[in-house]
């Protein structure tokens, strides 16, 4: 308790629970276990909410009201998975309808255990919620306005979870720019990111000991096909990514092209090309509703 100052928020969304989970959520906040003596507060409204708590697994029916959820929650924010259901499906993760726990669409700070979930437990991950709350706002009030504190370092295997988490907010924007939550970032799980450091090349933009941004990079012949620059939307507009751009392009001394590709929206991704002198040199339909840019850069001299 006394890691926190503030009365914490909580918004709770039931998935797709059997209402076992439910149960236990009201239960912590009813009489009996009473989360509210403590200063905790159950709102409907997700623009006051602090704490995310989501019961059930999550399928093509429930996925927007997820995103759109934690869209609308302030930063800083943090989701609590709640029950088996939320952490991994259970064992509905293999039915065509289910797509797997929270954390396949976001990025999940606690995992609440239990098929129900017990309320002392849901109390437990609630107060630990609280307490990481308490160090995101000091991170966020110490980093703002310190770009000049950050430092670009090789990432490795270790990194993959935190890149991991900061790739689905960064590309759960553009998945609803596109209404198409099936885009590969978003679905790529640990062990494929995992997976992708043996074959590339990772940097992080690393602040207060956070990981901000990341980039990746792979050399093919004499091209260096660069993908994935990501950069936390609370630090966009900061140069971070045109940074990231310059360290990963310097990974590449052999390199003689650059290379990569978006899609066409993904206005946030093409400034840092931009300005670091990429141009368009072809574009593709890939879907009915998206289309892929491709962008090069000839190394000079
Ligand atoms: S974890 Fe168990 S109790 Fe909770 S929603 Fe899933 S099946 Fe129901």
């Amino acid at each position: 308790m006394r890691a926190f100052k503030r009365s914490p928020w909580v918004i709770h969304y039931d998935a797709s629970s059997c209402n076992g989970c439910d149960i236990e959520v009201v239960a912590s906040f009813t009489p009996l276990y009473d989360l509210e003596r403590l200063g905790v507060i159950n709102t409907g409204n997700p623009k006051h909410a602090d704490i995310f708590l989501v019961t059930g697994s999550v399928n093509a029916q429930n996925v927007k009201v997820i995103r759109t959820i934690f869209e609308q929650m302030p930063e800083p924010r943090a989701v609590v998975a709640v029950g088996i259901c939320a952490t991994s499906g259970c064992v509905f993760r293999e039915c065509y309808n289910v797509m797997g726990g929270v954390d396949t669409v976001l990025p999940v700070d606690l995992y609440v255990p239990g098929c129900a979930a017990r309320p002392e437990s849901i109390i437990d991950g609630v107060l630990q919620a609280a307490e990481l709350l308490e160090k995101k706002r000091a991170f966020m009030r110490a980093m703002h306005g310190d770009i000049g504190m950050m430092a670009i370092e090789r990432a490795f295997a270790g990194d993959a979870p935190e890149i991991l988490a900061l790739q689905k907010i960064v590309y759960s924007n553009e998945a609803e720019i596109y209404n198409d939550y099936t885009l590969t970032p978003l679905r790529q799980s640990l062990d494929e990111l995992r997976k992708d450091f043996e074959t590339r090349t990772f940097l992080k933009a690393v602040m207060g000991g956070k990981i901000v941004g990341s980039v990746r990079g792979r050399l093919e012949g004499e091209t260096a096909d660069i993908g994935w620059l990501i950069v936390h939307p609370y630090f966009w507009g900061r140069g971070i990514g045109t940074r990231l751009l310059g360290a990963i392009e310097e990974c590449f001394p052999s390199a003689r092209r650059f290379m990569t590709f978006m899609g066409e929206k993904a206005r946030y991704t093409m400034a840092p090309f931009q300005n670091m002198g990429y141009a368009p040199f072809r574009q593709e339909r890939i879907s009915e509703h998206r289309e892929r840019v491709y962008f090069e850069k000839k190394r000079q001299g």
